[in-house]
C-alpha cells in the first residue's frame, strides 16, 4: 500500500518509467505533432493546425540582435536598442517569438518532461540559424547552476546544443561555461542590476581557458528574454579570447514597443 513517504520515494522511478514507456509508445504509434495529438509524417513536426499558432520570426529583423520589425524596413537596419548599446555578442537569432504556440513548445520541453522534443526543436534551430551554425567552431550551451539542474534534472540548453551538434556535425563543448554562483530571478531587475547580479556568476571553466583564443562560438539557449544571461556568457567567452560569439535561441521575448520601430 502507498503511504505519503513511499509515494515521495517512488516519484523518480515513476518518472523514469513514464519516460521509458513514452519511448516504447513512440516507436509503436504514428508520430504526433509536437503541440497536440494530431498525426504527422515524421516525429518533431507540427500539424497544419498548430503551425500558424507558432510565431516564426522572419525578415525583416535587426541584423545584430534579431528582433523582428513589425513594419517593412530597409535591409540591414540596426534596431534602436543595438544602436544605443552594442550587444556583447556579434549576432543573435531566434526561431519564434515567446508567445502562443512558441511559448507552449518551450514550456512543454522545459517543464513537462518532454525531452523527446529536443531533436525536433534542434532541427528548428538549425533551419533558423544555418549560417550561424556553419560559421562556428563549436556550440556552447548556457549553463545552469547545479541547484537548478538538480531541481529540473536536465539542462534544456545542453540538450538542445547536443542535438544541434549531432544534426550539424559541429563539436559541442558542454562544460565550457560554468555557473558557480546561484542567481535569483532576474525578472524584476533593471538592466544595470541584472548585469551586476550576473557578473562573476558565469565563467569559463579553468581547463578551457587556454583553448578559446580565436574561436568562433555559438551560444545556445531556450529563451532570450532581456539578453542579460547570454550577454554575461558572451563577456566571459570574449574575456578568454573568443574571436566571435553568436547566439541562437528557440524563442525570444518581443515586447510591443520593440516590434514596431
Ligand atoms: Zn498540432
Ligand atoms: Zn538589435
Amino acid at each position: 500500500m502507498l503511504n505519503a513517504s513511499s509515494h515521495d520515494w517512488s516519484l523518480f522511478p515513476l518518472r523514469a518509467a513514464r519516460r521509458a514507456w513514452r519511448g516504447v509508445a513512440d516507436s509503436l504509434l504514428p508520430p504526433q505533432c509536437m503541440l497536440c495529438t494530431a498525426t504527422v509524417d515524421e516525429p518533431g513536426r507540427l500539424c497544419s493546425a498548430c503551425w500558424p499558432e507558432v510565431g516564426f520570426i522572419a525578415e525583416p529583423c535587426c541584423p545584430t540582435c534579431g528582433t523582428p520589425y513589425a513594419v517593412p524596413v530597409p535591409t540591414g537596419l540596426v534596431c534602436g536598442a543595438c544602436l544605443k548599446e552594442t550587444p556583447p555578442f556579434d549576432r543573435a537569432r531566434a526561431v519564434f517569438t515567446y508567445a502562443g504556440g512558441g511559448r507552449d513548445l518551450v514550456l512543454r520541453f522545459k517543464r513537462a518532461d518532454r525531452t523527446d522534443l529536443a531533436p525536433g526543436l534542434a532541427a528548428m534551430l538549425l533551419a533558423a540559424g544555418t549560417e550561424l551554425v556553419r560559421d562556428c567552431d563549436a556550440i556552447v550551451p548556457v549553463p545552469l547552476h547545479r541547484w537548478r539542474l538538480w531541481r529540473r534534472r536536465f539542462n534544456q540548453s545542453a540538450l538542445l546544443a547536443r542535438e544541434l551538434g549531432r544534426l550539424s556535425d559541429r563539436p559541442v563543448w558542454l562544460d565550457l561555461l560554468e555557473r558557480p554562483k546561484p542567481t535569483r530571478s532576474l525578472g524584476r531587475l533593471s538592466r544595470v542590476e541584472r548585469r551586476r547580479v550576473l557578473a562573476g556568476a558565469i565563467r569559463v571553466a579553468e581547463r578551457w581557458q587556454e583553448e578559446l583564443a580565436g574561436k568562433r562560438l555559438l551560444l545556445v539557449d531556450d529563451v532570450l528574454t532581456t539578453g542579460a544571461t547570454v550577454g554575461a556568457c558572451s563577456r566571459a567567452l570574449r574575456r578568454n579570447g573568443a574571436a566571435a560569439v553568436t547566439v541562437l535561441t528557440l524563442a525570444r521575448v518581443v515586447r510591443a514597443e520593440q516590434g514596431a520601430i
